[in-house]
């Protein structure tokens, strides 16, 4: 491969925004390397058909160490152009304006709400809504599910949180951020909107992008304290790429982590533990590993109900456990399809209720199995570590059992297969928490962007203790938003663009 200008590693959401922008100026030359394929299958396609990615090629199909008395966890991400952007539910939404404030109070100096506002409207494309606070032109077209379409069972759970008391808006990434609401999703014409389809797919004729796929990063090359390029394994040969100016890290929050340690780039005990000469001792890479931890009531139906035109889930309210501090620790949604915890029996028909857990106080770490790049890492997102976590996530599931319960959802003559009538009092709805807790499949924090010992990225986010290198996914989160994630990452990735200018 000849010299680049800008190496992005990762087609995933990030990457595809940074390959975008940067090949945006005739002067750069960029290359963009992605493990996965280039297909646009029709799972990333049709939105109601985004659960068969999971476990398909286009996901690594990572699995958890083991989380509470659950066992190990099925961990998807995503492995595509587009990446988890390709395989996801397609919901966009912010997290509260007091995340992002908390993130330059805490060290991200310039990352406050008011400072991404400009990324997150340049992002989006949304009609109807507040634009003084909503992106009306951007990249990514996102709306909600016509009325007409909308699942009954989501608006049976909209109807019951409203007649509950619970707040209900009509935006949750607008003035008013907390309560129920028909989340914006990135669907258009019938079709999901990914990353790879709004970025980078509109760019692939540009003669100074080349984009790679099939193509594993195995090593960042680092020459005295500067990252000068990548090495891959493409077709089973192993090729070197250079870069000019710098290399952009965009692997994900399993990715990124997880290539800066086979780099020797992270805590130096744990590389030389696994026989890798440290080059730089960045002791955060792979910590303040930090996911939404979900667990849900399954109902079973007497007879099948409509399928989703949408996400399977359209209706989320962010709402407050006690323990919820300046924003909603809580979501509440529905799953449209019949499910059951793992290693139980799914009803023929019906839907779940989910709780989540979005202001966890739980942290996990990503660490080397091997020094193998292609073996699978240590992913242990801790949940419920943190007691304060269980009490959120018992107090959701039992809300989401008292909407179950209301004249709201009586038409879908659903009774409550899990956890069941036998499950009633705190304490054995604290072990089917334990025993079932799953997750919402947001990581985040991995390489967190600060100052302070545990940083890995500066607010530039660039990598401590190596020149010419950035990280630019959501790994340099410093607290997971209380709300989906990709909304946020697409935001990151346009601010990341813009400093790389
Ligand atoms: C099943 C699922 C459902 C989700 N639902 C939602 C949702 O509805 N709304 C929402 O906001 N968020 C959702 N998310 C989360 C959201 O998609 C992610 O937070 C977001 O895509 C992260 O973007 P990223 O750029 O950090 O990483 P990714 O999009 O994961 O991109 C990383 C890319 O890097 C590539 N890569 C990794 N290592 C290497 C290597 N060594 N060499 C080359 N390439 C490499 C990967 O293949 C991947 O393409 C979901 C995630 C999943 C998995």
């Amino acid at each position: 491969m000849p010299e680049y200008d800008y190496i992005v590693v990762g087609a995933g959401t990030a990457g595809c925004v940074l390959a975008a922008r940067l090949s945006q100026r005739d002067d750069v030359r960029v290359l963009l390397t992605e493990a996965g394929g280039p297909a646009r299958t029709r799972a990333m396609t049709v939105p109601s058909a985004w659960p068969e990615n999971l476990g398909s090629t286009a996901d690594w199909a990572d699995v958890t160490t083991n989380q509470a008395d659950a066992g190990a966890l099925a961990y998807p991400r995503g492995r595509a152009l587009g990446g988890s952007g390709a395989i996801n539910a397609m919901a966009h939404v912010r997290g509260h304006r007091s995340v992002y404030d908390g993130w330059a109070a805490g060290g991200a100096t310039g990352w406050t709400f008011a400072d991404l506002l400009p990324y997150f409207r340049r992002s989006e494309r949304t009609l109807g809504r507040d634009a003084r606070l909503r992106g009306t032109d951007g990249v990514v077209p996102v709306a909600p599910a016509a009325e007409a379409d909308r699942h009954p069972v989501a608006s049976g759970l909209f109807e019951a949180l409203r007649a509950a008391g619970h707040p209900v808006t009509d935006d949750l990434s607008g003035a008013r951020q907390e309560g129920a609401t028909w989340v914006d999703l990135a669907i258009a014409g019938g079709q999901r909107v990914s990353p790879a389809d709004a970025y980078l797919r509109p760019a692939l004729a540009r003669a100074n992008l080349r984009v790679t796929t099939n193509t594993l990063v195995t090593r960042l090359n680092v020459v005295r304290g500067r990252c000068t390029g990548v090495t891959c394994i493409s077709g089973g040969t192993s090729v070197t790429a250079h870069a000019a100016r710098e290399v952009i890290l965009c692997a994900g929050s399993v990715g990124s982590p997880q290539l800066l340690m086979l780099s020797g780039i992270g805590p130096a005990g744990h590389l030389k533990a696994i026989g890798i000469d440290p080059v730089a001792d960045v002791a955060g890479v792979g910590c303040n590993l930090q996911d939404h931890p979900i667990a849900f009531a399954s109902y079973s139906a007497e007879a099948p109900l409509p399928v989703s035109k949408y996400n399977h889930g359209e209706v989320y309210a962010a709402l407050r456990s006690d323990l919820a501090g300046g924003h909603p620790d809580l979501h509440v949604f529905p799953i449209l399809f019949p499910l059951a915890p793992p290693g139980c029996d799914a009803p023929a028909a019906g839907y779940a209720l989910v709780a989540a857990v979005v202001g966890p106080d739980s942290r996990g770490s990503l660490r080397l199995s091997s020094s193998d790049p292609q073996a699978a890492p240590l992913i242990d997102p801790g949940f419920l570590r943190d007691g304060r976590d269980l009490t959120r996530l018992s107090a959701g599931l039992t809300m989401v059992r008292e909407l179950a319960a209301g004249p709201e959802l009586a038409f879908a003559r659903a009774a409550e297969l899990w956890p069941g009538r036998s499950v009633h009092d705190d304490a054995e709805l604290r072990r089917y928490v334990r025993r079932t807790v799953g997750s919402y499949y947001h990581p985040a924090g991995t390489c967190r962007m600060g100052t302070g010992g545990d940083a890995v990225v500066d607010p530039q986010l660039r990598v401590h203790g190596v020149a010419g290198l950035r990280v630019a996914d959501a790994s340099v989160l410093p607290t997971i938003p209380n709300a989906h994630p990709n909304a946020t990452v697409l935001a990151v990735a346009e601010r990341a663009a813009e400093l790389l200018g």
